[in-house]
């Protein structure tokens, strides 16, 4: 009730969720009441908790923040879903999110703009916006988004809060409206690292309803935040950083370098080295991924005809005007603009021109990591080259929306975890991020660097 009283008090003015289902969520909250009661409970019995309107959530509405799915209701849950709902987590809502979850300001929903509470006339980022903001005003202790170019660091930067997107299978996509299949991973929202693992150890793990779900045990991610260190002082010796030179150049505003900098310091202070390395084919990202993605994009969302589900069209003549119609409707500019780039490189006479190049240059930019990893245990930089902008600031040029993303796209690129975390504040008290990459499967790592500097 204290959590559902912040939102009805709060929600009003930053809109970061969709939906509010107290009903169901005092339900949920009393039957967990039982198994504290029972002592049958796990570490996340009761905690109330938001999903990203991505995931589909049985009977109640997931519109994945389009007018396509307003009035889309799931015959069953996402995998993530199902496995919180188990631990006992209380799902209080869905959170809002740029639409279909393209976006890096959450100015692309149908539902509004999301509002930063550190500063309401600023965006949260996306297109987990609203988890993130959701998390940031305390409205709830953690919040699940999904990460297909930087969707849960980039927000949790923008935002002050600590957020992680495991390696590409590590989390079942079941029941997450697809965007960018071969991208698209689900991640968690927290106020810090120890929370963001007892998160990611509930929804980890292998679902043979996923083809690209991988078949290993099931990890405790709280275990490494737990071990004591054998340098107390020093927590963190023997922890050799990467510093990617092509992170720290023109592109990255004064404040930003200078909180992601200070923070550094503070690594060091906790034992860790540092060493410069190069990821050569890093300001290659942006341009795979605008092929890539929207590529896989316009199949997955050949589904949305208006005749199996979602938005139809009240008028039409036969059925090609019915697709059309409804698909013209039920669509916004950005979807409608990433429809139009993947049909366009994957047609005839331009698939090898672009496509095909894209996937090479994935392929070398998953290369550069896989050399930077043989210098170093994780890599840091910042998560987003400036803090949170005006809301309108970018809405008129996609390609400044685009490049926000920089540091964090390679990452879904090749597949690698990555982990942003508050590291100060940048121009105006606005929250800066410090982004740790990892290597493959190497999320305990991450959180447990991460949980030591917190
Ligand atoms: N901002 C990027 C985009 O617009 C990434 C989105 C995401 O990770 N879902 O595609």
């Amino acid at each position: 009730n204290l959590f559902l009283d912040r939102i009805d008090r709060l929600d009003g003015t930053l809109n970061s969720f969709i939906t509010v289902d107290r009903a169901r969520a005092l339900d949920a909250a009393r039957a967990a009441d039982a198994r504290i009661a029972t002592g049958s409970a796990g570490p996340l019995t009761g905690i109330p908790i938001a999903h990203k309107d991505v995931f589909c959530t049985q009977g109640v509405l997931t519109t994945c923040g389009s007018r396509m799915l307003s009035n889309f209701v799931s015959p069953y849950d996402a995998h993530v879903v199902e496995l919180l709902g188990r631990a006992g987590a209380v799902m209080l809502g869905k959170t809002n999110m740029d639409e279909f979850a393209m976006g890096s300001s959450n100015e692309n929903s149908h539902f509004g703009a999301v509002r930063n509470p550190w500063n309401t006339d600023r965006i949260p980022g996306g297109s987990s916006g609203g988890s993130a903001a959701a998390v940031a005003a305390r409205l709830v202790p953690a919040a699940t988004g999904t990460d297909t170019g930087g969707s849960v660091r980039q927000p949790a930067a923008l935002t002050g809060v600590t957020g992680i997107k495991p390696t590409y299978g590590v989390v079942s996509r079941y029941g997450m409206i697809a965007y960018a299949s071969s991208f698209d991973q689900a991640g968690v929202f927290a106020a810090s690292a120890e929370d963001c693992a007892l998160m990611l150890s509930a929804i980890a793990g292998f679902d043979p309803r996923d083809s690209t779900s991988l078949e290993r045990p099931a990890e405790d991610y709280s275990l490494a935040l737990q071990q004591s260190a054998a340098e107390p002082a020093r927590p963190l010796a023997g922890l050799r950083i990467g510093l990617p030179e092509e992170f720290f150049g023109d592109g990255l505003a004064a404040d930003v370098r200078a909180a992601v900098e200070a923070a550094i310091e503070e690594y060091r202070r906790l034992g860790a080295t540092t060493v410069a390395v190069k990821l050569p084919n890093a300001k290659l990202a942006i341009p795979a991924y605008y092929v890539l993605a929207p590529a896989e994009a316009s199949s997955n969302l050949s589904r949305f005809d208006g005749v199996r589900y979602g938005h139809r069209a009240a008028e039409y003549g036969d059925l090609d005007d019915m697709y059309r119609k409804s698909r013209a409707e039920g669509f916004g500019a950005e979807v409608k603009r990433r429809i139009l780039v993947g049909t366009y490189v994957l047609s005839h006479g331009y698939y090898d021109a672009y496509y095909l190049q894209a996937q090479k240059l994935r392929r070398l930019i998953a290369e550069d990591f896989r050399a930077a990893f043989t210098q170093c245990d994780v890599i840091a930089g910042p998560t987003s080259p400036t803090t949170a902008w005006a809301i309108g600031a970018k809405t008129d040029d996609p390609v400044q929306m685009y490049l926000s993303d920089i540091y964090t796209i390679a990452v879904n690129l090749a597949g690698l975890p990555g982990l942003s975390h508050p590291a100060g504040f940048g121009d105006g008290g606005l929250p800066v991020g410090l982004q740790l990459i990892g290597n493959y499967f190497d999320e305990s790592r991450l959180l447990g660097t991460a949980h030591r500097y917190q």
